[in-house]
């Protein structure tokens, strides 16, 4: 069950406008014309109905012919000017509309790509993501669900006042004194019992639903996990990366126990059909035979004050249809009101997430452009521990780079080589200690001013499947000879030749059926060429040649690093032989730096972790030398 489900009314309603005024605040076009696509469409009919009632009422009486052809003609016309107004209404509501599902992911994309990166790598964040996705997904529920129900109150509401701008006149004419027991109908004790009798039938029928579709908020968190599940299972087939598992393994038949099992929450005896037919159907049903009670009640009022004389026949179908309408509006209002407050929990769980605070100090210095590109980073004392966690990943990290250089951060996997880069490029803030560019604490600079000071290429890098030289210069526009230096530079001219569009070919086929696929290495040299284009001051790359074996990582590393120029290179491998032509290593252990200095020193220092390590590795690479 949710525990968040219960909300009183005005919370649920307060919640309620800050999503429309969120969804305005958005496309204000779209909710403008939903909402006068409402007001229209709700009013409108009561023209033909009063109209209708207009004719027949004239048909039924005086017979006036030009009376008749007059009423007639403007019937004509007004449908047919309602018709052209409906038509360009919806034309409008239509395009104004069109974009709205992918805006509304933009609000929840755009708070991912906003936060702090320690907000992103937050599990807990992750989670929550999750939820509201898988809310907004398969149930409809949250930002989803606002603007329609907005739309529905609106609608319902013109509905209702349109009704009763018709139907004043059936609770106030007056049956004729003549007509002996039938005079009844005119005590207002009767008018008020008749109407507390409509109003209480038509209330019944929404409370009934609301109370049917609450079943399913109250069970979201069931039907997120059963989603989640089918988000995975459902969809077995279609993953390449798992399909040889899959046959080896014969494990189609174990997944089928979590996506087609009977018993499972979507399955015939699972929860959800339980609800529908002990609950929902019963409640729903109950529903609309209750609401044909309301029509009952109607036709017997309108029809006995005319049959008493209080109004002609023309009259009758007004009232019937325009008590109909009303009480439709009514209900729907209430239903809508009803949906309203079932959404409410699913749009705090959306703000929930859209409300997640960024914790980091922005600063807004911005970093001095030096043209002799002499910067200096410092890490003074730096310690840090992930988010939740009590250990410390880097203790006490003391290290002093300057342009130029070439750092080499080595160790064994876990020691924290990548949490020392991370800090380095702001991801995270040191949880002790500070880190110094130029001498000022990098908290102080605007933070993406500070990043354009680096490149680095992570181990778990990403291109677009967009074309060549978009990936490289990380832009739509870019200088198209600087983009083919790189590539080339990086190892990856004699492939570029081949290409049949040159740099606007397509990597992957993602997007483009002419989109190239490409291997692992070349991948690695496009991303390599992306940081040389960057052409920061200082450029990084985090193991993103683990998967090449050592010589050839090693070989990947030294061509690099003839070609970074006079910039700072710092190499992350846990691989020493990488590594060995860099001026400085610094030994990773444990988080932190237990040793520092050149291979040669490093290699003789018998006691020491890099000794240790390089011996333990040497026969990998041997042979090589
Ligand atoms: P390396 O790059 O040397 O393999 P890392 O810097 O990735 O090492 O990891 C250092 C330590 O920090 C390890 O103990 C690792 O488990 C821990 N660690 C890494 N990332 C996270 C994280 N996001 N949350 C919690 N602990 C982490």
């Amino acid at each position: 069950m949710n525990k968040k489900y219960k909300m009183s009314y005005h919370d649920a309603m307060k919640i309620n406008r800050r999503a429309l005024a969120l969804m305005y605040k958005h496309f204000p076009g779209a909710v403008m014309s939903t909402f006068v696509s409402a007001v229209w469409g709700a009013l409108t009919p009561y023209v033909g109905i009063y109209l209708s009632a207009l004719i027949i009422s004239e048909l039924a009486g005086a017979k006036d012919k030009n009376r008749l052809i007059t009423l007639v003609l403007i019937s004509l016309i007004s449908a047919a000017a309602i018709s052209l107004v409906s038509a360009l209404i919806n034309k409008w509501k239509n395009v104004k509309n069109s974009y709205n599902w992918n805006r509304m992911w933009n609000i929840f994309s755009q708070k991912m790509l906003d936060a702090d990166f320690a907000v992103v790598d937050d599990s807990k964040t992750q989670e929550h993501l999750s939820i509201v996705m898988q809310n907004e997904n398969s149930g409809g529920w949250g930002l989803t669900r606002v603007l329609g129900n907005y739309s529905s109150l609106i609608s319902n509401v013109a509905s209702f006042i349109g009704g009763i701008s018709l139907t004043v006149t059936l609770f106030v004419s007056r049956v004729p004194e003549s007509a002996g027991g039938f005079t009844v109908l005119n005590s207002p004790l009767f008018i008020v019992g008749i109407t507390a009798i409509l109003i209480a039938v038509t209330l019944i029928s929404p409370a009934l639903s609301t109370k049917a579709g609450s079943y399913f908020a109250k069970n979201s968190k069931t039907n997120n996990y059963a989603n989640r599940l089918f988000g995975f299972f459902g969809f077995l087939g279609f993953l390449n990366e798992k399909a040889c598992d899959v046959r080896i393994y014969d494990q189609e038949k174990m997944c089928d126990k979590y996506n087609l099992d009977k018993e499972s929450t979507f399955g015939s005896g699972g929860l959800f059909a339980k609800i529908a037919k002990e609950k929902e159907g019963p409640l729903a049903a109950l529903s609309s035979a209750v609401s044909v009670l309301f029509t009952a009640a109607a036709y017997v009022f309108v029809c006995l004050k005319a049959w008493a004389g209080a109004f002609g026949v023309g009259e009758i179908t007004m009232y019937i249809s325009s008590l109909t309408r009303l009480s439709g509006g009514l209900s729907g209002l209430l239903s809508t009101i009803g949906d309203m407050r079932n959404n409410a929990s699913f749009l705090k769980t959306a703000f929930e997430f859209l409300d997640i605070k960024n914790p980091m100090y922005q600063g807004s210095l911005s970093v001095e452009k030096r043209s002799d590109r002499n910067y200096e980073i410092e890490f003074r004392n730096v310690s840090f521990k992930y988010p939740g966690s009590d250990s410390f990943a880097l203790k006490n990290v003391n290290m002093k780079f300057r342009i130029g250089e070439r750092l080499a951060v080595v160790g064994m996997n876990g020691s924290g080589k990548t949490t020392f880069i991370k800090l380095l490029c702001r991801m995270y803030d040191p949880t002790e200690g500070e880190i110094l560019l130029n001498g000022i604490n990098i908290r102080k600079y605007d933070y993406y001013d500070y990043l354009s000071v680096f490149s680095v290429v992570f181990q778990d890098f990403n291109l677009f499947s967009l074309p060549l030289g978009q990936n490289v210069g990380a832009g739509v526009n870019y200088d198209r000879e600087r983009v083919e230096k790189c590539l080339s530079d990086a190892g990856f001219g004699e492939r570029l030749k081949e290409l049949p569009f040159g740099l606007e070919t397509y990597l992957y086929k993602n997007i483009s059926k002419d989109g190239i696929e490409i291997s692992g290495g070349e991948a690695q040299k496009i991303a390599l060429a992306r940081a040389l284009y960057k052409n920061a001051p200082f450029i990084i790359l985090d193991e993103p040649t683990a998967a090449l074996d050592p010589i050839a990582e090693a070989e990947v590393y030294s061509n690099f690093n003839n070609i970074v120029g006079d910039k700072t290179a710092i190499y992350i491998s846990h691989r020493l032989s990488s590594c060995r032509f860099c001026d400085e290593i610094a030994v990773f252990d444990q988080g932190q730096v237990v040793q520092k200095g050149t291979h040669d020193a490093l290699v003789a220092d018998e006691g020491g972790k890099y000794h240790e390590l390089w011996y333990a590795q040497a026969q990998y690479y041997t042979e090589k030398e």
